[in-house]
């Protein structure tokens, strides 16, 4: 059984961006950049996958710039198998990443792809969705347990007030939460082991997916400050501010 693990080179968890001073977007000249933090998670799961021999194969992706290699080689010093790198310098939007995530699903007929629920640069939460609906597979999203056998994936997912368990025929697609696991700490002797994994690199016009943006940014703009905020003693003065000054009971 093969799994696919979608791997994001974005902005560093750590970094506290700051906008361009034309508001064109952010600013990512001399930035540290990382895996996204939720694909660490994914590339984890699935190496626990394997290493419960459940899975025989662990393929990460990227796409994107030349440098998206060093994420897959973290992914690789994780314990992914290979790699596979879509290369452009377009920006790519999650439609595009979907299509191009379609072509490698149609190419590698992995049982289980495992994408993180969202990229920490545009936060858009959508690539999942949009791969799972152009493959035609079943999706359980915000995953924080997942256990496969039988052909069946049963993934227990954070929703608002709890949690939810679904049952997905494999193949399937799965999108991490932070509670999924913790991601281990790469070693020296792997990553060393990691640079002779192999990785294959392809264009999007070799899998026929066109990544034209759909979406034009107007202007990126910081959010307006918030005034500090005030103690109340007690719910009796709480409620009374929230009547006389917020008015909002
Ligand atoms: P998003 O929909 O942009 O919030 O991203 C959700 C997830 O899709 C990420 O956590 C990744 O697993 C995957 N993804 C998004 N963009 C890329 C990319 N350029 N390369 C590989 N995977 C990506």
């Amino acid at each position: 059984m093969k799994v696919l693990v979608a791997v994001k080179r974005s902005v560093d968890a750590n970094v506290k961006v700051r906008v361009k001073s034309d508001y064109s977007g952010v600013d990512l000249s001399n930035v540290k950049m990382s895996m996204n933090p939720f694909d660490e998670i994914a590339v984890e799961e699935a190496v626990r996958l394997k290493e419960a021999g459940i899975v025989s194969e662990v393929i990460a992706v990227s796409c994107g710039v030349a440098q998206c290699q060093e994420t897959l080689r973290t992914a690789l010093a994780i314990g992914a198998d290979r790699a596979v790198h879509i290369e452009s310098s377009e920006e790519l939007q999650p439609l595009a990443v979907a299509k191009l995530l379609k072509a490698i699903v149609d190419k590698e007929q992995p049982s289980l792809v495992i994408l993180g629920k969202q990229a920490i640069d545009d936060d858009s939460n959508q690539t999942g969705q949009m791969l799972a609906a152009l493959a035609g597979l079943p999706q359980a999203t915000f995953a924080s347990k997942v256990v496969v056998a039988d052909g069946k994936a049963t993934v227990s997912r954070e929703v608002d007030g709890g949690t939810e368990t679904l049952s997905l025929k494999l193949p399937a697609v799965v999108t991490t939460d932070l509670r999924l696991n913790e991601p281990r700490y790469v070693t020296l002797p792997n990553i060393m082991k990691a640079k002779k994994k192999p990785l294959e690199t392809l264009r999007p016009e070799d899998l026929g997916v066109d990544v034209t943006p759909r979406l034009r940014t107007l202007k990126v703009r910081e959010p307006s400050k918030r005034s500090a905020g005030v103690k109340v003693a007690d719910v009796k003065t709480l409620v009374e501010k929230l009547k006389a000054e917020a008015k909002v009971l």
